[in-house]
């Protein structure tokens, strides 16, 4: 381990998120021996993660606009705490510059990379251009934004339909748009720069190849903020939906031992141009012919972390943490190796029937899986209301085995087992996207949730070993209803979780 003179121990860090991540970070400060502070909107005063923190500080009402994107709450609620670091989880302010450059203005130390670096990797136009310079090979497509529907016909016949117009601040797959042709161009222009426009106050679009039918691949680094910069390999992200990732694994079933070397050099090369600091995550996409190209860099922790910290064994969190100290990388790349196999599942209170609209509610019975190889990171709990005003991810379940095949097979048994009752969620998906040949085989790419599977033909089929478990949590479910101990919030200060987080303490130890 490397000590530089500047290394420190924090003693307490505020954790600038809500959800499995906030809960996931907390685990690993707690393990560290660091004390933590939540913050918390008023609609999560009985959120998981407030009741997981040592203590909890409110920030404002439900909306994020008004709580955990209120960047000065929250370093005053770190300040008031004396809490010495930040960590941003993803989503919110994970990203955001200017939030890192107030943090650190503020004397607290971000947790994650410098304002410098987000600003050049948070728009992809002026991080494609760094990688250019940097000799990372791009998809092939304009270095500027178009805003000209005849230029940007000319760059589509010189690269060749169809083309990707893509909002240079577009992110969680918004802001895209598929050209298949010239007479397609204007409209479509138009419509990608005017929802650009809207939704990330930035109208910049610019124009690359579309490539068909490819893989998602990522690629996890950490950089000590000096140059010095490791990989942990791959993980495969190519079930999306609305380009959207719902199920990852590690390592990618479609990487020779040979692509792997290349594309993680490529991602160790990205990281190296922007002296790259704490962790973060190189985005490739992977052709069918086996040519990669950098899509962009996400500068944080990213959702499906655990699956490279099942295979690697490295706690991304706690690697984090020590760069944020300044004890630099605590890993040396010859001593990393991939070990076994890791899948993830996003668990969504989103319906499948209906397009994966976002469900709302009360979880009312939740009975989760457990055994060998089992790791569920989850932001919820029975009697939790799952609100409106936030991601509907609620949690993630992680399943390790020693290859593919019977990774496969554990996480068949693990999602037959898993029962939760309250909002529409999308552990069935799960359960049919397992059966389906092409993601047995490891061929499927970003386009297997619209090929093979229909809504309209959607019914989730549950196997004999589902319903008996369905008979249990029925019964379960009854038990809990007649036993009933999530009292109604008490009167008085709304934020204050006082006799909630007891109740539901209890709530959470006492039900099954
Ligand atoms: P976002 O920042 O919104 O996540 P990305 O650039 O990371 O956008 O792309 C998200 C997903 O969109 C990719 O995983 C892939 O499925 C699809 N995609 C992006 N660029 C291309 C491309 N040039 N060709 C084909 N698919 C693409």
């Amino acid at each position: 381990m490397e000590n530089s003179d500047s290394s420190r121990q924090f003693r307490k860090v505020l954790v600038a998120n809500r959800g499995e991540i906030a809960v996931r970070i907390i685990q690993g400060l707690r393990e560290m021996g660091i004390g933590t502070v939540a913050v918390y909107s008023e609609i999560d005063r009985t959120a998981l993660h407030v009741l997981t923190a040592d203590e909890a500080v409110c920030i404002g009402p439900a909306p994020a606009a008004e709580s955990y994107l209120k960047g000065d709450r929250i370093i005053a609620a770190a300040l008031e705490t004396g809490a010495e670091a930040i960590h941003p989880g993803y989503g919110f302010l994970s990203e955001n510059g200017p939030f890192s450059a107030a943090v650190e203005a503020a004397g607290l130390v971000f947790i994650g990379p410098t304002a410098e670096t987000m600003a050049i990797m948070g728009d992809k136009l002026s991080s494609r251009r760094r990688m250019i310079a940097a000799g990372v090979p791009v998809v092939p497509g304009t270095e500027e934004a178009v805003t000209d529907p005849a230029e940007a016909v000319a760059v589509a016949e010189r690269i060749g339909y169809p083309v990707l117009l893509k909002a240079s601040a577009g992110g969680g797959g918004k802001g895209m748009r598929v050209v298949r042709s010239s007479g397609e161009m204007a409209a479509a222009l138009r419509q990608t720069r005017g929802e650009a426009g809207a939704s990330f106050a930035n109208d910049a679009v610019f124009v690359e190849k579309y490539i068909e039918s490819p893989k998602h691949i990522e690629v996890q680094v950490l950089g000590d903020g000096r140059g010095e910069v490791i990989h942990l390999f791959e993980r495969e992200c190519s079930v999306q939906r609305r380009h959207q990732k719902v199920i990852e694994e590690s390592p990618s079933p479609s990487l020779t031992p040979a692509l792997r070397d290349r594309i993680c050099a490529a991602a160790v090369q990205t990281a190296r141009a922007v002296s790259y600091r704490g962790a973060g995550t190189v985005e490739f996409i992977l052709a069918p012919g086996g040519e990669f190209f950098f899509l962009e860099m996400n500068t944080r922790l990213q959702v499906e972390h655990p699956v490279t910290e099942m295979v690697t064994g490295v706690d991304l969190v706690r690697a984090m943490v020590l760069i944020a100290q300044g004890q630099g990388l605590c890993y040396r790349q010859e001593d990393l190796r991939q070990h076994g196999w890791a899948l993830e599942f996003r668990l969504y209170a989103e319906d499948p029937a209906r397009n994966f609209a976002p469900s709302i509610g009360r979880i009312e019975s939740l009975t989760v899986p457990q055994g060998p190889g089992v790791r569920l990171d989850t932001g919820i709990y029975e009697g939790f209301d799952v609100p409106i005003h936030y991601d509907p991810m609620l949690a993630k379940l992680i399943v390790w085995a020693e290859n593919r095949d019977l990774a496969i097979d554990r996480a068949r048994r693990v999602l037959g087992e898993f029962i939760l009752h309250g909002p529409v969620h999308n552990l069935p998906f799960h359960a049919w996207a397992l059966e389906q040949p092409a993601f047995r085989d490891g061929s499927y790419t970003t386009h297997f949730v619209s090929e093979h599977f229909d809504p309209a033909d959607w019914q989730p089929r549950l196997d004999a070993g589902q319903t008996d478990a369905l008979i249990a949590a029925t019964a379960l479910f009854e038990a809990n209803r007649r036993d009933a101990r999530l009292a109604t919030p008490p009167a008085g200060d709304e934020c204050a979780p006082g006799n909630w987080r007891l109740n539901a303490l209890r709530q959470m130890t006492n039900t099954k």
